[in-house]
């Protein structure tokens, strides 16, 4: 199923995320927590795509899993920057082999000393999303990011490339995930006075350890606001506690975007059945089947 048949839906629908194991030998622990995670009936469930080898390869046969065996819908993630568009080629291949429908097109961070452009890759999401509308009928998703891209200098630019990213032919956007509800809601003022009108699914991070905040900050740059640091200072030391409080801080951020109109919402689950469950009861009277 498109998952864009589901945006448009009115309805309420939660997905998740999982990402692939770095080595074989964990695949088995990803597909048990995949099953899992398919149990609490998302709308969809994600798999990333690391850039560049790695967990990469499995990408491909976990969205399939999701799709064809557990028949939950998948939106399988594929990057481009450091992979040749002959190796692209290939894994779209491999996409429409599997049956796959749905694709996040996204560029990937530049590996350090890579230089561009360069003849044989796609330097920005763009190449990849023109390249998946000519191989096939997918439905494509692309990324967003509420306080703007690190690259960009001003946000004002970073929308025009992404207004230019839309309307090669995506069908929605989905956020970097973020902490502050109002800076999404003032991202969208934006983004819809540019002329973007696809439907954008907020990402969000439930943060059940301490140790995910250091690598959210260093990565991305995310507003941490002071509520969200107090409940940090308070419960970070203790894990149960820490997993209860992100959890909660999550459904928080979740209800109050569904209270102001917003109904596909996306969790960065991380091949964590247990958040996905304890946030799915949190909401049980409030998502749609
Ligand atoms: P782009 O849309 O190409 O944008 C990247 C930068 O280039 C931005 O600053 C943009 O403003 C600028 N830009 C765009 N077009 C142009 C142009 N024509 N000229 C000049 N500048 C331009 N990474 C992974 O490796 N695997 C994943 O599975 C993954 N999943 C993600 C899911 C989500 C929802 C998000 C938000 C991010 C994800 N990422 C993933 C991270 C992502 O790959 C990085 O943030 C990457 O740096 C940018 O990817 P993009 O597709 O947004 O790039």
């Amino acid at each position: 199923m498109k998952i864009r048949e589901k945006l448009q839906s009115g309805k309420v629908h939660i997905s998740f995320e999982v990402f692939p194991p770095k080595t074989d030998d964990k695949y088995e622990s990803v597909l048990k927590a995949v099953d899992e995670i398919a149990t609490v009936k998302p709308s969809f469930i994600s798999v990333t795509y690391g850039a560049g080898g790695g967990t990469s390869k499995n990408t491909v046969g976990i969205a399939s899993h999701i799709q064809n065996d557990l028949k939950v819908p998948s939106l399988a993630h594929l990057t481009c920057v450091s992979s040749t568009k002959a190796e692209v080629r290939e894994v779209i291949k491999k996409l429409k082999e599997e049956g796959i429908e749905n694709v996040l097109a996204l560029r990937g961070d530049i590996p350090e000393g890579m230089e561009y452009p360069a003849e044989d890759k796609f330097q920005h999401a763009i190449g990849l999303i023109e390249l998946l509308k000519e191989s096939g009928d997918f439905c494509l998703g692309g990324a967003c990011y509420p306080e703007g891209h690190v690259e960009s200098a001003t946000q004002k630019e970073d929308i025009r490339h992404l207004k230019e990213k839309v309307d090669c032919g995506l069908d929605f956007l989905t956020t970097q995930m973020f902490f502050d509800n109002h800076i999404l809601y003032n991202f969208l003022y934006k983004i819809r006075e540019a002329g973007i009108t696809v439907p954008v699914l907020p990402g969000i991070m439930p943060v059940t350890n301490k140790s995910q905040i250091k690598r959210i900050c260093s990565l991305s740059g995310t507003y941490l606001p002071e509520r969200f640091k107090a409940v940090v200072d308070r419960f970070g030391d203790n894990p149960k506690a820490m997993r209860q409080a992100g959890v909660a801080y999550a459904t928080d951020q979740v209800i109050d975007l569904i209270a102001n109109g917003i109904n596909n919402i996306h969790i960065y689950s991380m091949n964590k059945p247990e958040v996905a469950r304890a946030i799915m009861e949190n909401l049980s009277e409030i998502v749609d089947e």
